[in-house]
């Protein structure tokens, strides 16, 4: 067995899925976010791997496998090869032709689905395939979990109408339901931006783990959950403020103060009292956002609010050529010619501060109309643990989560941009109708592990696991214990159980440490002082429980404990 175990974790691992995999000898990296997978990693890959195909072919989806190498014209044809930015990994061939290395495969199976459908008694079809894609992260981390080349299974559906795309769409939540579930993933399903796949609504899967690199958030009484970046605020009345008397404006000297619990604390105010002023550079040029001192602006939203490719914040440059000011003291009074965007949160609020666009000056007593004007306000923010549930008013719960698995309703924007339509029954040609499904599957692995560890190494849940059952002779220079041992194994495998056999002539501490290490769910171990009195110990790796089992009848014990563990896991 080629398993290279590492007593250390290298010094670039942060999370314990990256630590505990490359320690268990189940990756090794080539480069930054490229991986190779060794036997006991591609093992678990390959369980879920099943899984989901499993689920996938009980869905009715249809197993299919696409190029990884693509052309650059289908990527004009949906107008992505310009927009998707530097993650696609673009370069010529020997004839100078442009090719990518596809991030994902919306234009390729929407190419092939355009040339071969042609009636509406060919729908509906959800045809996936499990294969390796490349994004060209800026900064790959974690492992496997945010690599640049990585395994995903893909799904697209194609349908005749909204209702039909709805039910398949349906349909795949359902099946991603039973996939996380039976490879042993806690995991809360939310909805999400839809990013640059496009389409007019999503759901992610994630799974509930403090390292996530995702925030989400849920109700504390109703079904609502979504990620951080898409859950909408509901803002208060703006009315219960109004009668709050206007102060005069007032210029205040606040030499070096820049931050905003520099300024609130300088002028003795609370930071919602403040007003941040950012700008940003757009498709259209520079813009100003303005939202409340304590609150955060939402990349996401103010995109999609502004309609807006792009959206960074402005270089330092641009800082002082629209405001006059260094960086730090950006307002909107005098911001002219620039269209001023503010978060709901600010039509409420009644003498503020913010930036005065002079160095080392603030206003004081700043209030909307009076003193500026805003072009459009709009839910620009992200959502914070004061802000109550858009659904019911409820309280809002935050959590971290590790994104698995997202699904998408497309819609019929790639089947427009490339033309993939169908006769309907009256003959009338239509557009397609898709969806798009996907699941990351060495992440699947690594939320898996981020999920089910402990101080001494991974506890695989069993669905998933490399091998269901190791088993550990203390002394293999013992005849006796060596031939039990053997024997074990020979029957767990007559029965389709996969077992390791550590026959190493290694310390039996060694035995035990990498034995919790890789994970295994259960543990036969066989050693002088149980044999003596004729039996060998079974130990569940997650719950440490120990049963003493003779040698002949540990075979059927065996095996009736997976099927117990499978049942417990997945009912
Ligand atoms: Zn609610």
């Amino acid at each position: 067995m080629f398993l290279p175990t590492l007593r250390e974790a290298p010094a670039e691992a942060e999370v314990p899925s990256h630590k505990l995999m490359l320690r268990a000898g189940m990756i090794r990296k080539l480069a930054s976010g490229i991986y190779s997978y060794l036997p006991l990693g591609l093992r678990v890959i390959r369980k879920v791997e099943r899984i989901i195909r499993e689920e996938m072919d009980r869905a009715g989806a249809q197993e299919v496998l696409l190029p990884a190498i693509q052309p650059r014209e289908l990527w004009d044809k949906s107008g992505r090869w310009n927009v998707y930015g530097k993650e696609l990994l673009r370069f010529k061939d020997r004839h100078d032709h442009h090719y990518c290395i596809a991030p994902t495969h919306e234009e390729v199976i929407t190419d092939v689905v355009r040339r071969e459908v042609r009636s509406y008694r060919q729908l509906p079809l959800i045809l996936y395939q499990i294969q390796t894609k490349f994004r060209d992260e800026i900064r790959p981390r974690f492992g496997i979990m945010r690599g640049r080349e990585f395994g995903m299974k893909d799904a697209y559906s194609f349908d005749a109408d909204d209702e039909g795309a709805e039910k398949s769409y349906q349909r795949m939540y359902e099946a991603y339901c039973r996939i996380f579930k039976r490879c042993g993933l806690k995991f809360k399903v939310v909805e999400a931006e839809t990013g640059p796949i496009g389409g007019s609504f999503s759901h992610e899967f994630m799974v509930l783990a403090d390292t996530g690199e995702d925030a989400i958030v849920s109700c504390s009484e109703c079904h609502y959950a979504a990620n951080a970046e898409k859950a909408e605020v509901t803002s208060p009345d703006p009315a219960s403020s109004l009668s709050t008397p206007l102060k005069p404006l007032e210029k205040v000297y606040t030499p070096e103060i820049k931050a905003v619990s520099e300024v609130s604390e300088f002028l003795g105010v609370f930071p919602q009292e403040l007003v941040k002023t950012l700008i940003f550079q757009t498709d259209d040029g520079v813009v100003a956002a303005l939202v409340r001192g304590d609150h955060e602006i939402n990349h996401v939203k103010l995109r999609n609010f502004l309609g807006s490719h792009v959206l960074e914040l402005a270089d330092e440059q641009t800082i002082v050529g629209v405001t006059g000011a260094p960086v730090g003291f950006a307002g909107a009074i005098g911001l002219h010619n620039i269209r001023i965007i503010a978060d709901n949160a600010i039509r409420g609020m009644r003498n503020f501060v913010m930036g005065a666009n002079e160095k080392d000056f603030h206003y004081i007593n700043v209030n909307l109309d009076r003193d500026f004007k805003v072009d459009s306000f709009g839910d620009v923010r992200m959502i914070t643990s004061q802000d109550r549930c858009p659904k019911c008013g409820g309280l809002i719960q935050f959590f971290r989560g590790i994104e698995v698995g997202h699904v998408f309703k497309l819609g019929t924007k790639y089947s427009e941009a490339l033309n993939a339509t169908y006769l309907d029954k009256e003959g009338k040609e239509r557009l397609l109708v898709m969806g798009c499904y996907g699941i990351g599957v060495g992440r699947t692995v690594a939320a898996a592990i981020e999920q089910n560890h402990d101080s001494d190494g991974i506890i695989f849940p069993i669905t998933i696991a490399p091998f269901q059952v190791i088993i550990l002779p203390l002394d293999m220079s013992d005849r006796m214990i060596a031939e039990t041992a053997e024997s074990l194994y020979k029957s767990l495998i007559s029965k389709e159980i996969e077992v390791l056999l550590d026959d190493r002539q290694e310390w039996a501490g060694i035995k035990f440490k990498d034995g919790d290490l890789i994970g295994i769910p259960i543990r036969v171990t066989i050693g002088r002082k149980t044999l003596d009195k004729g039996s060998l110990e079974v130990t569940l790796r997650s719950k440490r429980a120990t049963h003493l089992v003779k040698p002949h009848e540990a075979p059927s014990f065996i095996e009736e404990l997976i099927k117990k563990e499978i049942y417990d896991q997945t009912e």
